[in-house]
């Protein structure tokens, strides 16, 4: 699915916003160590959902935001948006073109949008699941992630799989659905306790 932009704002070691555009083809980003390339697939993955901060190099969900410089003060926000052109409809939405943002301010408050509509971050997990590009899939490589597919338990190997292979969504849609009938059993349980004291 075509990426078209990343507008990266106060993340990590931008604390200015800044706008990649993806022009058709390959786009490589190139720059010296420490210039921040892998903050840039880390901004890709945090507004795509990410909330595992191992995953993003961090211990705490607000080490994303712009923690300052000797030249520059921190900031108290973070903010990343990521545009999809949607024209095939790879993404299960009717747009044509889908924007997601993801906001985080110092306190920890999250918000995440879907077209300039605030939506929650299951929506966010939904639109991409078996997409290709769900958070658990392997869209983006970061450094040391083939070593870490190399020696994952076949557990974790097969979610792999089965992500690519599109099962993953009746997977998450069956644990809900078991989830619900175990909440209902254990409600039948309880009025038949009430039916019972009440004879
Ligand atoms: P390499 O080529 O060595 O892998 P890179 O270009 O991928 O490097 P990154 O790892 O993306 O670089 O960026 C590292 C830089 O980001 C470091 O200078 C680090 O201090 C800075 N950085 C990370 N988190 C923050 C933050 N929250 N605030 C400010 N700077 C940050």
């Amino acid at each position: 699915m075509p990426l078209k932009s990343l507008t990266i704002n106060g993340f990590k070691s931008f604390p200015d916003k800044v706008t990649l555009e993806f022009p058709k083809g390959i786009t490589g980003i190139v720059g010296p160590n420490g210039s921040g390339k892998s903050n840039i697939t880390e901004a890709m993955r945090w507004v795509m959902g990410e909330t595992n901060v191992r995953h993003l190099r961090g211990e705490n969900t607000t080490d994303v935001i712009f923690g300052g410089t000797a030249m520059k003060a921190p900031l108290n926000r973070a903010e990343v948006t990521v545009s999809f052109d949607n024209q095939a409809k790879q993404l299960n939405s009717d747009f044509k073109e889908i924007e997601i943002t993801r906001t985080i301010f110092r306190n920890g408050d999250t918000n995440y949008q879907i077209n300039q509509q605030n939506v929650r971050l299951k929506d966010i997990h939904d639109l991409f699941m078996d997409s290709g590009l769900s958070k658990e899939s392997f869209s983006i490589i970061s450094q040391g992630s083939v070593e870490q597919i190399f020696n994952a338990k076949p557990a974790d190997r097969r979610s792999v799989i089965e992500e690519a292979a599109g099962v993953l969504k009746f997977k998450q849609q069956k644990k809900t659905a078991e989830l619900k009938l175990k909440q209902t059993q254990d409600n039948l349980v309880r009025i038949n306790d009430f039916v019972k004291e009440l004879e």
